[in-house]
């Protein structure tokens, strides 16, 4: 029995890669400086691995954005846009490659950057690969050859691994009609065979390709799509051991294709899909080498070493031990770093902690599991075993986990807490009265640029280098020149800039009871963006109000009105650890009452307008769409009940970004918001169709202009976009906004780009 890795995170230990891209981005260093760090990263990466006894090491998991983007560069997928930079300007690959990222405004050029979105139901964000009709491939970046050839270097053997052509060509977008994607396979493959030619060449023994797509519902296209492409790798290529790697959940009416496709192993989620476990050892060919993915790579969980040594027992029944590999669920790219790292015990007790895994701890579980599926008496392993069932033996009789007051509020819910009083148009009526705005109100959509100040004030806070009140005055002076500044540039509902928040979960959840935190925690969100998800580990409720006193404050500073900012009951559980011991529509639920609570004292304080954000509503969809009503029908529960508990005058706005709404529209509508803005700016309104179509009945503000990149659009832009708009929606629906929040971008071009906002709705109020 082999062990092996799907991936590593790649940001480092101590967010290392972030802090070196950031620098080279601001040229605050060089090109040398920030590929050190990542062959620094990669180094201790891999030896961490060989230590810790770990076969099969991967290689070319590392990014210095994206490994989508890497593909994309890898084969050529390079959009025409930036091909000056490569031909006329001679840069380095690298810069092409975060030109594409992020687009590219400098020596007189003025490049938009690559769409965005989410991979699969994780809260990571791939760069959409962009396809033309006659779309060329060619193998372009070496990366994948030279991450192999350096680990060598170290002496370490590993087995690179490859997004395969199928979920590459799959994650892509068309950027033109008259074609699917999937028919460019005939002249993407060849590049596909080139590298596991050239990795022969190098004596790579073990490539893991990565397709994901085998556990989502495929097309007849499809299917025979992958047929062709491994039936072809394997002619081509018959020495190399190729394992196909599916996760994220079970294969289900995929099993006969994943397991006919000659490849010499299969990688299966028996995370996610434990039950898949029997249906695929009875159709696995002889010959075919099975990985069973046991650790969890999605969640910071310890495993459960009793629970996994039966899976492999039930597995070793009826495959050969020789053909069995044990690994994580999926790449660890989804974990965080180093549980280690954790030393603060006032937000992390030892008892929590001693439930959980990060994945330097995995890596440790996976090569301990062999272990004890080899000789589970072994005197080095068998007291781990032991402790491990003794840890899992605490965590389900906690005290700290079972609130007997929650389960009662959820028993309490009636039909009538998530149904607002009145239907939309009557609140429409009443809520145009109280809240007097213009035609095309603008806002935004509530963080503002967290300077390195602000995030000083918020670190010396923790040191206790200020105290809370100096710290609130500091908070209280942001936020009053925020207010002055949105009065000034002429906004119509303003925020208050959501300055005193860490993150918009995280500051939620160190309010709330039920959740832990992690000094360290960080995981991967896009490019040197990253986030710490909290802990849920028992029932969750409110202590007290959690963001009034800030809320209020804004408001007293100004006649405009301010928005109160939520973060909605879904995104916080998509963006936290769960609970692994409950399911997550109850955990949802829990949440969604302290947030109505905490709507309602909003209201008490007289704040008319409240946002509760839901971003995260569409990535918690189930893979299969046979499995979306259920989910869609407790999320948008949830978030009714947390919008509920208001008067009909007071406006509900919800705000979700980075999704495709047309196959979930009624349910979005379902949700009642009386106002919706949505990410739509990187999709030329595109995004908007959907709700054209539906006839979507409530208020609604595309965003008109992309905040994931510093570029500042023109007036013009905005303004072609807003007419784009208004061509599908109502003029008396129409917000106006950016993207997203602003809390990652700098002052300088948030003013600027705010202002052009306002003039162009001006512009637009003023047309006949
Ligand atoms: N209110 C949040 C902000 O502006 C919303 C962020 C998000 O949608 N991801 O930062
Ligand atoms: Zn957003």
């Amino acid at each position: 029995m082999l062990t092996h890795n799907l991936g590593y995170p790649r940001i480092g230990s101590k967010r290392q890669l972030k802090k070196a891209s950031e620098a080279y981005w601001a040229k605050k260093s060089t090109l040398r400086e920030l590929l050190q760090t990542g062959a620094d990263i990669r180094e201790t990466n891999w030896k961490l691995q060989l230590e810790a006894g770990i076969d099969l090491i991967p290689s070319n998991d590392f990014s210095f954005y994206d490994q989508v983007l890497d593909m994309s560069l890898t084969v050529g997928a390079i959009p025409e846009r930036y091909h000056t930079i490569v031909t006329d300007q001679k840069k380095p690959e690298l810069d092409l490659y975060f030109a594409m990222a992020r687009g590219y405004q400098n020596d007189g050029l003025d490049i938009i950057a690559m769409e965005m979105t989410k991979w699969f139901d994780t809260n990571y964000h791939y760069i959409v690969p962009e396809f033309k009709k006659d779309q060329t491939f060619k193998l372009f970046s070496k990366k994948i050859l030279d991450e192999f050839k350096e680990a060598k270097r170290l002496g370490i053997h590993t087995k690179p691994v490859l997004l395969g052509p199928v979920s590459f060509l799959l994650l892509g977008k068309e950027k033109e009609s008259g074609f699917h994607r999937i028919s460019l396979i005939k002249n993407l493959l060849p590049v596909y065979i080139d590298i596991l030619e050239k990795l022969e060449n190098l004596d790579a023994t073990w490539v893991q390709i990565d397709e994901p797509f085998l556990t989502m519902d495929l097309s007849e296209d499809e299917k025979e799509t992958f047929k062709y492409v491994y039936g072809e790798i394997k002619k081509v290529c018959p020495s190399i051991k190729t394992i196909l790697t599916t996760y994220f959940g079970g294969l289900k009416d995929n099993l006969a294709l994943a397991t006919s496709l000659p490849v010499c192993a299969l990688h299966v989620d028996l995370v996610r899909s434990p039950e898949q476990l029997d249906p695929v050892l009875k159709v696995i060919p002889e010959n075919m080498s099975l990985s069973l993915g046991l650790i969890d790579g999605r969640n910071i969980w310890k495993n459960d070493f009793e629970a996994s040594l039966k899976l492999i027992e039930h597995a070793k029944k009826s495959k050969k031990e020789n053909r069995l590999l044990i690994g994580p669920s999926c790449s660890l790219l989804h974990s965080p770093c180093d549980l280690d790292e954790e030393k603060n015990e006032d937000s992390l007790s030892i008892e929590i902690k001693n439930w959980l895994a990060f994945s330097k701890q995995k890596i440790n579980e996976i090569t301990i599991l062999k272990q004890l599926s080899l000789d589970k008496e072994n005197d080095l392993v068998a007291p781990i075993f032991e402790k491990n069932q003794e840890t899992i033996r605490s965590k389900i009789s906690s005290p700290i986990i079972h609130k007997p007051v929650v389960g009662d509020a959820l028993k309490g819910l009636t039909e009538n807490h998530s149904k607002r009083k009145s239907t939309f148009s009557v609140r429409q009526k009443l809520q145009r009265d109280n809240l007097n705005l213009p035609l095309f109100p603008t806002t935004t959509i509530g963080s503002f640029p967290q300077t390195k100040e602000v995030r000083q004030w918020r670190a010396q806070l923790k040191k206790g280098v200020l105290t809370q009140n100096q710290y609130d005055e500091l908070i209280s002076k942001e936020t009053e020149a925020a207010i002055k500044w949105q009065e000034e540039i002429g906004l119509d509902v303003l925020v208050h800039g959501e300055f005193e928040r860490n993150d918009m979960v995280e500051y939620f959840g160190e309010q709330l009871d039920g959740f832990a935190f992690t000094q360290n925690g960080w995981v991967q969100s896009y490019g040197s963006r990253c986030v710490k998800p909290p802990i849920i580990y028992g029932d969750v409720s409110r202590i007290e109000a959690m963001t009034v006193k800030w809320i209020a404050f804004a408001q007293s500073l100004t006649s405009k009105n301010v928005k109160g900012m939520l973060t909605g009951p879904v995104t916080i559980l998509q963006w936290s650890f769960v609970r692994n011991d409950q399911a997550r529509s109850v955990t949802c639920q829990q949440i969604a009452l302290a947030i109505r609570e905490e709507v309602k004292d909003l209201e008490n304080a007289g704040i008319k307008v409240i946002q509760i954000d839901e971003p995260a509503l569409r990535e918690g969809l189930p893979l299969r769409q046979s499995d979306w009503d259920d989910y869609l029908k407790w999320a948008v529960e949830s978030f009714r009940i947390a919008a509920s508990g208001v008067q009909d005058k007071t406006q509900i706005h919800t705000h979700m970004c980075y999704s495709e709404f047309n196959d979930i529209i009624e349910h979005i509508a379902a949700m009642d918001a009386d106002v919706i803005t949505i990410e739509c700016s990187r999709s030329q309104m595109e995004l908007l169709d959907a709700f054209a179509e539906f006839k979507y009945p409530n208020e609604i503000g595309p965003g008109v202009y992309d905040i994931h990149s510093p570029r500042v659009p023109s007036i013009d832009e905005m303004v072609n976009l807003i007419k784009k708009a208004r061509a599908v929606i109502p003029d008396q629906l129409l917000w106006i906004n950016p993207d997203c929040g602003l809390k990652t971008r700098g002052w300088e071009e948030t003013d600027d780009a705010l202002k052009k906002m306002v003039l162009a709705a001006k512009s637009l109020r003023e047309e006949p």
